[in-house]
């Protein structure tokens, strides 16, 4: 039985107060908060171990490689890869997508192949592809969205047919929720010869995620967002698709042999980490998944199934509301973004933080996705997380439900 309030009790942020009262944290799609035993793993590093990687043959430093490999060891795991080797460390999800970007695309496209993404991207999944399509002379061509939020696969093939040499595609939307059907879409991109990036910033943190099982070439992710500190992701590449990759950055750490006038590179994942990597950070997402790993992905995301049911349900009594995002809950993540009326989103948001509850107001980094298709200028948007609880959905509607007195009659108008 999943225990909410003992995974509570991990996180010592959510017992603080804001404006005073208690905080109620519902901008998880934005980052999530730290447990316990992710913040000891850094300090442990720094007070224990610190010390530069694969270069020292001092304690420290074979302490500090050690744990680091295990890191990588583990994040692996997590997500099924086929070896350590095929897990490469980076920054967040956006550098992840930028290295295959600059890695593989630059090596690889050529004038009139095509980049297959769809119209529910976070602009770290969109923008990367317009600059490689610009510099390449490929040609990028979008998956739509349907009117029920998810992507309208009846074009798929067609997109697929002509010189598609990657498709590019989001895992979950941080804006609508929907989970998108990777493995389907995998099969039909191999079929057609096609690589595939799958953005899993929304969904390797909230649902089980196994690499081999979709069959994708690469799987980007950012650790901030699933436990662990900002500034370190990873990026999983295929070994197949490792072969066709070239650096991404140059310099130490990354070579095999070097002269005044060449250099040889070491074999991946080394390859692909030029200069000092985020150790701390590395060690600390190691914490973070073993973390995820003994709560287990499958209980994590029916608990995240549950709460949006109730949150969905809840959110009928305002009848101001409209929410944008899949109705099946089977291929929806724990987000529910939603205009209020005529109220402003920031209005929202501000409003709601004077009653302690933290949500996240704007386009969400999907401004195409907000303006061309929901046709709005910003949504308000609450996405939950393994800690929240009912009792904090019934604070989010108490809340807003103040913001409509607030905000009164004149200016709350149902959006056409
Ligand atoms: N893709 C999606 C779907 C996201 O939600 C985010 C973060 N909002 C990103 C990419 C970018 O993640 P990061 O800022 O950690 O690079």
């Amino acid at each position: 039985m999943y225990d909410v309030e003992r995974v509570r009790a991990d996180f010592p942020i959510l017992s603080r107060e804001v404006n005073g009262v208690p905080l109620v944290y519902l901008d998880n799609a934005a980052t999530s908060q730290k447990p316990a035993p992710v913040i000891a793993a850094l300090v442990d590093y720094y007070e224990r171990h610190n010390a530069n990687v694969h270069r020292g043959a001092h304690a420290l430093a074979v302490e500090a490689t050690t744990a680091y490999e295990e890191a990588r060891a583990k994040v692996a795991a997590f997500i099924n890869a086929p070896s350590p080797e095929n897990v490469i460390f980076v920054r967040n999800t956006t550098e992840a997508i930028n290295l295959v970007a600059g890695a593989w695309a630059a090596e690889r496209l050529r004038p009139g192949d095509r980049i297959v993404s769809t119209e529910i991207e976070h602009h770290s999944n969109l923008v990367p592809w317009q600059h490689a399509a610009r510099t390449s002379g490929a040609e990028l061509r979008l998956l739509a969205m349907a009117d029920d939020y998810t992507l309208d696969l009846s074009d798929l093939d067609a997109l697929l047919s002509a010189n598609a040499r990657l498709v590019a595609l989001t895992h979950s939307s941080n804006v609508l929720g929907t989970i998108t059907p990777v493995k389907a879409i995998t099969d039909a991109a191999r079929r057609a010869g096609a690589r595939v990036l799958v953005d899993g910033a929304q969904s390797v943190p909230h649902l089980p995620v196994d690499v081999q099982d979709i069959g994708c070439d690469f799987l980007a992710f950012s650790g901030h967002k699933m436990l662990g500190p900002m500034g370190v992701g990873a990026l999983y590449v295929s070994p197949d698709a490792m072969e066709e990759m070239g650096p991404f950055l140059r310099g130490g750490e990354m070579v095999l042999e070097v002269t005044y006038a060449d250099a040889s590179w070491a074999p991946p994942p080394m390859k692909f980490e030029a200069g000092t990597p985020n150790v701390a950070d590395a060690i600390a997402l190691g914490a973070a998944v073993d973390y995820l790993g003994a709560l287990g992905m499958a209980n994590v995301r029916e608990h995240e199934i549950a709460l949006t049911a109730y949150a969905l349900e809840r959110f009928r009594e305002l009848e101001e509301a409209e929410t944008y995002g899949p109705a099946d809950l089977s291929i929806r993540g724990g987000v529910v973004s939603f205009s209020l009326g005529g109220v402003h989103p920031h209005d929202i948001s501000q409003a709601l933080d004077s009653c302690g509850v933290a949500i996240r107001a704007g386009h969400h980094c999907a401004m195409p996705l907000v303006r061309s298709r929901l046709n709005v200028p910003a949504t308000a948007r609450a996405s939950f997380y393994l800690y929240n609880t009912e009792a904090e959905v019934d604070a989010l509607v108490s809340a807003l439900k103040r913001t409509l007195e607030y905000f009164g009659d004149a200016d709350v108008r149902k959006p056409r």
